[in-house]
């Protein structure tokens, strides 16, 4: 590891691989033998032309996109397509929402402006601690779409299986978990994903939709959110987030490099599980997530003392584990392993956990 480089939990904006931020320094200063910086150049230039369809390329063949699928490279994160959903796909009027956390919730009370969205189910009663089951969720057959967050960043769930709608587009918000598993991307209406998480930094939201889903946008939908006017100017309608965009793009060859999504996968069920036993194991820690909907993206757990869980943070930072306190909805730890995190990040945490608790007995 580079020196003095810490591990850090962050939920987002997060790691990314060393790898990838030795490359894009050294082409910092004059990419690729254009003399400049890719922050200096034209979106319009031939040079950064080549840099997101190779990007989009790259993204197609590692997910298994299909060709009647566009992708988008658009602004305003995953909290903008909380708006640009409804606004391109609720022609009725009515949509399903199944609230498992926060960002469906946010994502439910958005739709609310443009129409009314039919909460099927929320979990908050049970503090978002698991995924429902296909049986316990009664889905509006003249639904326009269903929307799901598919890893629940803030609490640590994960929906295990692939909800089945039906005909009724399934949206899925996949911020926190895009390119950390293996997905069926023709099971999927519309696949949404900041980047922030798992593919690039801050500023750019990866949206994947299915071609017969565009061309049904509400009149009154600002341009840079008609995924159509998008597609059809392949991002490029207005300048986009040309730097992330690039990022993005060393971080699928850096997925390339490991044998692929499928590789990625078994290493971040390894770390997960590294974890998750341990919190099985310990007498002190408690997780929050039901063993079923587990994220192996954000593992959350807590001490049940909240004084013991703030003196955990302090003492976990001050050996080089950054980050770890839970987001303040939900209190205690969040340990969030990225596809950046290398497994001794998590090893190293499992063991001053281990430690901690002998201490603290
Ligand atoms: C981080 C996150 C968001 C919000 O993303 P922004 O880019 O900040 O709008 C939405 N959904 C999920 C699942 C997230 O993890």
């Amino acid at each position: 590891m580079f020196e003095n480089r810490v591990y850090n939990f962050s939920a987002g904006p997060s790691m990314l691989p060393e790898a990838v931020l030795c490359r894009a320094r050294d082409e910092m200063l004059n990419y690729n033998g254009s003399g400049m910086s890719v922050m200096e150049m034209s979106h319009r230039s031939k040079v950064y032309d080549d840099i997101i369809k190779s990007c989009e390329a790259k993204l197609r063949k590692l997910l298994g996109i299909p060709d009647n699928y566009k992708v988008l490279f658009l602004q305003g994160g995953a909290s903008l397509q909380f708006a640009s959903i409804p606004m391109n796909l609720m022609k009725s009027g009515k949509a399903d929402y199944i609230v498992t956390g926060q960002f469906s919730g946010n994502a439910a009370k958005e739709a609310r402006k443009y129409g009314t969205p039919n909460v099927v189910a929320d979990l908050k009663e049970e503090v978002f601690k698991r995924i429902p089951k296909q049986s316990e969720l009664s889905l509006s057959p003249d639904a326009d779409y269903v929307h799901i967050c598919v890893n629940n960043t803030i609490y640590g769930t994960h929906w295990n299986y692939v909800l089945d709608t039906k005909d009724v587009p399934l949206v899925a918000d996949m911020s926190s978990c895009i390119l950390s598993e293996e997905i069926d991307v023709t099971k999927y209406g519309v696949i949404c994903a900041g980047a922030q998480k798992n593919m690039a930094p801050a500023g750019l939201t990866v949206v994947i939709v299915r071609d017969d889903l565009l061309g049904n946008a509400r009149p009154d939908t600002p341009t840079v959110m008609d995924w159509k006017v998008m597609a059809e100017k392949e991002s490029m309608y207005n300048t986009p987030s040309t730097y992330p965009i690039y990022v993005c793009g060393l971080v699928l060859d850096w997925i390339e490099s490991l044998g692929g999504i499928g590789e990625l996968e078994k290493i971040n069920r390894a770390k997960a599980a590294l974890l998750y036993d341990f919190l099985d194991e310990s007498k002190m820690f408690i997780p929050h997530a039901d063993r079923d909907s587990r994220s192996l993206m954000n593992v959350t757990f807590r001490t049940g003392d909240e004084e013991l869980d703030a003196k955990f943070v302090k003492e976990a930072s001050s050996v080089g584990l950054l980050t770890l306190k839970g987001h303040r909805s939900v209190g205690g730890m969040r340990a969030s392993i990225y596809n950046a995190m290398p497994v001794e990040g998590v090893e190293k945490l499992v063991a001053f956990m281990r430690d901690f608790e002998a201490k603290n007995k």
